[in-house]
């Protein structure tokens, strides 16, 4: 089997890596086995990929660990910024490439991958800006002694992706990561394993050196696994399902106690007051859990709307829902494609019919969409309550329940009745009670009269069991760099 195999989308025809990227090479895996990534408008194959076991996360390793304490610590931070710049332009001149694969592998409408591509770049380019500016400070303790510290790159880190937002999540991981002086082994999601294939292609051509980026496509009970408990891994960084979050740390835990952080799922209240403006609210919130076919860990799933405005908020909202166009990704008026795989339709769909049997009012969908492909209705559950499966576990599909509530006080304490906290939005008109709200949830993004509004400069991440760490912006820094401090004695002998 060849490493590369043409592949013609309704946009682009291209020539799609399926090996390894390891060492600045690409290779087969060791045990010689591949998987095939299904396309979710029809169901049928794609192509097949090479799959890492193991062994290869070990090669890749070495690969990154050589280049660690070589080439890379050899290079100096503007250099850094100047590959990382370079990449995000590459990014720019593929990106009718780069988008047209993430709508195919993924489902996404080709509009939205357009944007996810122009993120993914802008996300490169921004810590590129930071790789030069990283650096440490003088302490004063007495004037015998002069103190500073450094910030130091981490090591060789592990990045485990998911598959809702493939390329963004590519670039959140690698542009911090080697913005300050790390390298990196990096497994997708098996699910969507070729954006991040042909991503690595432009890291060859933007003359990162070999083995500072490694890609690889796998499973995650082998070559996940592999990477948690990795003995030369110094640290991992985790999208995914809070289940395999927790089965991260505990293979750091019981391997060589290698940093983790974690970004996983939510269920997030997404509140609109009586004083709200309703047409902006109804736009967002649509938006908060339609956007991506409610395949975000930051979904806007738990809609709370104040008795006043209940009734026409419920029905405006029906409304714009019926406007969502769900169809074929790759059309120019397609808002909503198919999910990812058959097993997420499969467990959506399960949960559609678990509200169903609770009782709970299906105001709009609730089923399937068309008889090809993954394709789900966008749905609205009214008339739910909160001990329903569907008010209380991440669904990451286009489902979502919505509730009557009377004051502030009770809306805040409902908002926060969940083990999750990674994201939460109001919406009103007045101030003080948009900042008494925001301040009062527990999650580590309040939207204020929007939803889903993710800026590179910006930290994102999880209060409670949505995660550890933050990322993006500067605060992402701090994950990827260790402080050490240096102590100089300026004057004798102590006695
Ligand atoms: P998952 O957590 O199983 O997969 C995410 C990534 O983790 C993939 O790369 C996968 O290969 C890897 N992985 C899986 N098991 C692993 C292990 N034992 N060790 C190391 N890596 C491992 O998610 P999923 O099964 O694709 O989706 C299940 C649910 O997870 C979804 O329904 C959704 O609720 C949630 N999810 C959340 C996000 C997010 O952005 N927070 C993304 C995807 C899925």
């Amino acid at each position: 089997m060849s490493l590369f195999t043409k592949i013609e989308t309704p946009s682009v025809t291209y020539d799609q890596p399926t090996g390894l990227f390891i060492d600045g090479k690409w290779v087969k895996g060791v045990e010689g086995k591949t998987f095939e990534t299904i396309n979710p408008t029809n169901e049928k194959p794609i192509v097949a990929v090479h799959e890492a076991g193991p062994e290869d996360v070990d090669a890749a390793v070495k690969a990154a660990r050589k280049a660690f304490n070589g080439v890379w610590a050899q290079t100096l931070p503007s250099v850094r910024g100047q590959l990382l710049t370079k990449l995000a332009d590459l990014f720019d001149e593929y990106s009718d490439t780069l988008a047209a694969i993430e709508s195919l592998d993924n489902g996404k409408a080709l509009s939205m991958a357009k944007v996810d591509v122009q993120l993914s770049s802008g996300c490169l380019r921004y810590y590129g800006g930071w790789a030069d500016k990283i650096h440490g400070k003088t302490i004063d303790t007495d004037p015998e002694t002069f103190n500073y510290t450094r910030h130091e790159p981490v090591g060789v880190c592990g990045q485990i992706i998911p598959w809702n937002f493939p390329l963004l999540m590519w670039s959140w991981k690698i542009g911090p990561a080697i913005a300050t002086g790390n390298t990196v082994v990096l497994k997708t999601a098996e699910q969507t394993p070729l954006s991040a294939l042909y991503a690595a292609t432009l890291i060859e051509k933007a003359g990162i050196p070999a083995g500072v980026v490694n890609i690889i496509s796998g499973f995650g009970k082998t070559a996940g696994a592999a990477i948690a408990s990795h003995m030369d891994i110094d640290k991992v960084a985790f999208t995914g399902s809070t289940v395999v979050g927790r089965t991260i740390l505990q293979a750091a835990a019981k391997s060589n106690l290698k940093k983790v952080t974690l970004e996983l799922g939510g269920k997030s209240p997404n509140i609109v007051f009586n004083d709200a403006n309703i047409e902006d609210a109804i736009s967002w919130v649509n938006f908060g859990i339609f956007f991506n076919h409610g395949q975000c860990c930051c979904a806007g799933s738990r809609i709370y709307v104040q008795s006043g405005i209940y009734d026409k908020f419920v029905e405006q909202f029906r409304q714009r829902t019926a406007k969502n166009v769900v169809g074929d990704p790759f059309k120019q008026d397609t808002f909503q494609g198919p999910q990812v795989s058959k097993l997420q339709f499969d467990r959506i769909m399960e949960y559609i019919q678990s509200g169903k049997e609770a009782g709970a009012k299906v105001e709009t969908g609730g089923d399937r969409h068309g008889d090809e492909g993954f394709f789900i209705q966008p749905t609205i559950f009214s008339n739910v309550s909160p001990d329903m499966k569907i008010m209380q576990e991440e669904i990451f599909g286009p489902v979502c329940t919505i509730s009557k509530f009377e004051t502030e006080e009770e809306v805040i304490k409902s908002g926060n009745e969940t083990t999750y906290g990674l994201a939460a939005a109001v919406h009103t008109q007045n101030l003080n009670t948009a900042l008494r709200v925001a301040n009062s949830l527990k999650a580590g993004t309040v939207w204020v009269n929007n939803y889903n509004m993710i800026s590179y400069q910006v930290p994102f991440g999880g209060f409670k069991e949505s995660g550890i760490g933050r990322e993006l912006g500067k605060y992402a820094l701090a994950n990827y760099t260790q402080v050490k401090s240096v102590r100089v004695r300026l004057g004798g002998a102590l006695f």
